[in-house]
């Protein structure tokens, strides 16, 4: 520390030697003139030093304290100066006298101090990620924060203390596993933990938690975290473990389906024989076993369409035509008791996909939307393309990021808890009992992933569910929107009347694949002994005409009679008689010439059904 004195108004300026020393000069060559302390000041400073030391001449004026830098050689020091005016009794100022120190290293600390303040700052604004240092406690909650704790945890730290430290907040199925962690902790040991914790608003939220334990004499007595959420990276994970697990499944699955097929076939074909051979149509045990077989081909069609073997040629599809085609499908899907919002934003949008999946696919997650709402309520569809980026949690994981087609279809019902969720795909796994087959979301999953797209989930328990069909965009123009893609699919119940076998058994695959129940018989009689309530929700009976017994006609004359508003479709391979040309002319009754096609058959039943 030096010091000084100046004359006021003289060129008579005195320093110790000491300043001259914090200026740089020798001893004894500093001239005593005020223009040269200014000019030893650094440039940026001068001017202000200046015109702080003219004011503190002004009566009344505070004592002079200030810092500034000086250039000594190629390096800059900061000193500090001090000083107060001596003035005569007419309080004219006479003599200033101060003191200088240098405060170089004071003042570098300070300035490193801000600058890493501002840095950290910065990083806290920036970064998704938060650190943190705590006191050990059992249920530690951090002292100090930098980073996005707050927007991660929805809680701030004395929000979290008040709760009752970390460990509340922590998911109830990772508290133990935090309890250890910390009992490694405490032995000194640093770890990195992946738990999860149910944020402010109760969503669960996973975080890695990169731990580093300070002892002190053997006793845990500060710990230092680095957190960064990944629930995200999370979820992806979980997808493909999910996807993996249905990959191996659906190997399993459609290698015992493809086989089963095959045996079936042959133990059909055999029933056939044996049937003809003994004339035996209406034994019962044979009835039976053809019934079964039945049921077991359709199950094996189920398992096949989960393992995507391919179920027809992919085409190149307008979607909002097909969309909108299907429109009608599902609002019969529905009922009467939920209503249906529809809102498709396709134009000009094309997806290569199996001709007629797309309704069994929306069918599918429509109905279970129906089924989670028992008491009846909304059920959402829309759709449009959409860009979904790597954190997008709709989009499936086996696809990158980009434009898709996304099919939203959303329900406000029961929802799922994670138990279901974890089994949703797998075939058979369903909540229904016998009502349930289990095959819906595993048939749509294989849709999904057969038109190089996939399919997502979002549910809680209690707040409904929402799927989403994501689908890659189709560079090709589409087809014609022909006949054949317009949906000829349908829910209603029908009845079928048929006395041949192996015809009743096509057909009714037919109506089934494209979504009716179906109810069928093998002649007039049987139709006529149904109990009232099998009767019920029937809108629609498809007859044969040529019946062992009471013929088709006579039967739905009856049948008309008992249920006016009862649809006919009959069938034969002969052109109308005359008494069926006259129960044709009464009106309800439609006639379809055998031999038929399944979509022919299908697309007559809707026109009748619509009509
Ligand atoms: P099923 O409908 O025959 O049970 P699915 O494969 O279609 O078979 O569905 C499997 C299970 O997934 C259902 O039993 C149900 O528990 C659950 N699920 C599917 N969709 C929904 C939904 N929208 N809301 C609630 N639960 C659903
Ligand atoms: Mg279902």
């Amino acid at each position: 520390m030096g010091l000084w004195s100046w004359v006021v108004g003289s060129e008579s300026v005195r320093w110790s030697p000491q300043i001259e020393r914090l200026f740089g000069l020798p001893a004894g060559s500093f001239d005593g003139t005020f223009e040269r302390y200014l000019g030893a000041i650094h440039p940026d400073d001068r001017q202000w030093v200046k015109g702080l030391i003219e004011a503190c001449l002004a009566p009344g004026a505070a004592p002079l304290h200030f810092e500034h830098r000086i250039v000594v050689g190629e390096s800059v020091r900061w000193l500090e100066c001090r000083g107060r005016v001596e003035r005569d009794a007419g309080g004219t100022p006479q003599r200033m006298l101060g003191t200088v120190m240098d405060i170089t290293p004071r003042k570098e600390a300070q300035l490193a101090l801000e600058q890493s303040a501002t840095a950290l700052r910065l990083i806290s604004e920036l970064t998704s990620d938060y650190v943190y240092l705590g006191d050990e406690e059992d249920s530690p909650v951090p002292r100090v924060v930098a980073g996005s704790f707050e927007r991660i945890v929805g809680f701030t730290t004395e929000q979290v203390r008040a709760r009752g430290g970390w460990l509340s907040i922590i998911h109830p199925e990772d508290r133990q596993k935090a309890v250890e962690m910390l009992g490694a902790l405490k032995q000194g040991q640093p770890l990195v933990g992946e738990y999860r914790i149910i944020d402010a608003s109760g969503e669960t939220r996973w975080l890695r938690d990169t731990m580093r334990p300070v002892l002190e004499g053997g006793r845990l007595v500060k710990l230092t975290g680095a957190v960064k959420e990944i629930t995200r990276e999370k979820q992806l994970e979980q997808q493909w473990l999910q996807a993996q697990k249905l990959e191996a499944l659906a190997r399993l699955a459609g290698g015992i389906a493809h086989d089963f097929n095959n045996v079936l076939a042959v133990i059909q074909s055999g029933i056939d024989v044996v049937v003809r051979r003994a004339g035996v149509a209406h034994d019962e045990v044979l009835t039976d076993v053809r019934d079964a077989t039945e049921r077991a081909a359709e199950l094996t069609r189920g398992l096949l369409s989960f393992a995507r073997r391919p179920l027809g040629a992919p085409q190149v599809l307008a979607m909002d035509a097909e969309l909108n085609g299907l429109k009608a499908v599902l609002v019969r899907g529905l009922g009467e008791r939920h209503q249906l919002s529809f809102e498709i934003d396709a134009a000009g949008v094309a997806v290569r996909i199996e001709p007629g999946q797309l309704q069994v696919l929306l069918l599918n997650l429509v109905l279970n939307a129906r089924d989670s709402m028992p008491e009846g309520g909304p059920v959402r569809v829309s759709a449009r393309a959409l860009s979904l980026d790597a954190n997008d949690r709709r989009r499936p994981a086996n696809l990158a990021p980009g434009r898709y087609f996304v099919i939203e279809v959303s329900d406000t019902g029961c929802g799922m808890g994670s138990e279901v969720m974890a089994h949703l795909f797998e075939p058979f796994f369903t909540t229904k009992g016998a009502r349930g087959t289990g095959l819906g979301l595993p048939t749509c999953h294989g849709i999904s992933l057969r038109a190089n797209g996939g399919l997502t989930v979002q549910s809680a328990m209690g707040k409904g569910t929402t799927f989403w069909v994501v689908l890659p965009i189709a560079a090709e123009q589409p087809a014609p929107h022909t006949e054949a893609n317009i949906s000829i699919g349908g829910v209603e119940r029908l009845l079928l009347v048929e006395d041949e076998p192996a015809l009743r058994r096509v057909a009714r695959r037919a109506l089934v694949e494209r979504g009716y129940a179906v109810l069928d018989v093998g002649s007039a009689e049987e139709a006529l002994s149904l109990p009232e309530d099998q009767f019920a929700g029937i809108s629609l009976v498809v007859s044969d005409v040529g019946l062992p017994g009471m013929n088709g006609t006579t039967l739905v004359q009856k049948l008309v009679e008992r249920y006016p508003r009862l649809k006919v479709l009959l069938t034969s391979g002969y052109l109308p008689d005359e008494q069926a040309k006259t129960t044709l002319a009464r009106g309800n009754l439609h006639f379809l010439p055998k031999p038929f096609s399944a979509d022919g058959l299908a697309r007559r039943v809707r026109e009748v059904l619509d009509e």
